[in-house]
């Protein structure tokens, strides 16, 4: 494995060059290293190298990781929250992606105020209707933003979405846009901003970043194939010793 510094400046050249493409300004755009599966240590080397972003896309896993970690990282969430995690979530999430229901809305708005908590929030929406993904159908999230709106703890910043896992990036590309004009669209009708865009992952995050991404997240292509689930079990039980 290359050290990270070398695979993060390959990267930004990447961002910088797709930026130009699209006549965007690279500031529009960070990486969220997603440290899924890997261990503090990992986290710790993404911090020195420059990285302030990170994401986890599960409670119990982040629960045991962000505690033996550096501080000062911002840890996002960008896997689905079941309802029995959302206090954990908010005690270690300061943005969450993945709010896919308006039920979560509720239940994050009624803990979030309970524990004087503020949280970003981003929408995922499900703009390929692909039935094995979670997040809103594009006609359900009106409904959505209304009750985001009408929430006093938690900040609605954007959107979040996954693009199908295709061969070529460039099939991705229309997902992208069509989040983009969604966006563009109910932020018109509702009269706010949705500034943030988070789609993109290792290998479509050329194609989204020229489609107007905010935050690419970002795990392979920095990190390497993830660890096995016995190699993380490793990891945890030495943090826990
Ligand atoms: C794992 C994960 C990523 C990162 O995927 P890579 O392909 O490793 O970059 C991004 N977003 C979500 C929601 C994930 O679960």
């Amino acid at each position: 494995m290359r050290p990270l510094t070398e695979i993060l400046a390959e990267v930004s050249e990447n961002l910088a060059d797709a930026c130009r493409r699209s006549g965007r300004s690279p500031d529009e755009v960070e990486i969220i290293a997603v440290t899924k599966t890997h261990g503090p240590d990992v986290v710790r080397e993404a911090w020195e190298a420059g990285l302030a972003k990170f994401g986890e896309n599960k409670v119990q896993e982040a629960a045991w990781k962000i505690p033996e970690s550096v501080s000062g990282p911002e840890w996002h969430l960008i896997g689905h929250l079941q309802r029995n995690k959302v206090r954990a979530a908010l005690e270690l999430f300061s943005t969450i992606h993945s709010v896919d229901s308006v039920e979560l809305i509720r239940r994050l708005e009624s803990i979030a105020s309970e524990c004087g908590c503020t949280p970003e929030i981003l929408l995922e929406v499900n703009v390929s209707g692909e039935s094995s993904k979670s997040g809103f159908a594009p006609e359900a999230v009106p409904a959505a933003i209304e009750a985001a709106l009408a929430c006093r703890s938690l900040t609605l910043s954007g959107l979040m979405t996954m693009a199908p896992f295709v061969p070529d990036p460039e099939m991705a590309r229309p997902v992208f846009a069509r989040l983009r004009e969604l966006r563009d669209t109910w932020e018109r009708d509702f009269g706010i901003g949705l500034p943030r865009l988070s789609m993109g992952m290792s290998h479509d995050y050329i194609p989204a970043v020229e489609e107007g991404a905010t935050w690419i997240r970002l795990g392979t292509v920095l990190f390497g194939a993830r660890p096995t689930l016995r190699d993380l079990a490793k990891a945890q039980a030495a943090a826990l010793l």
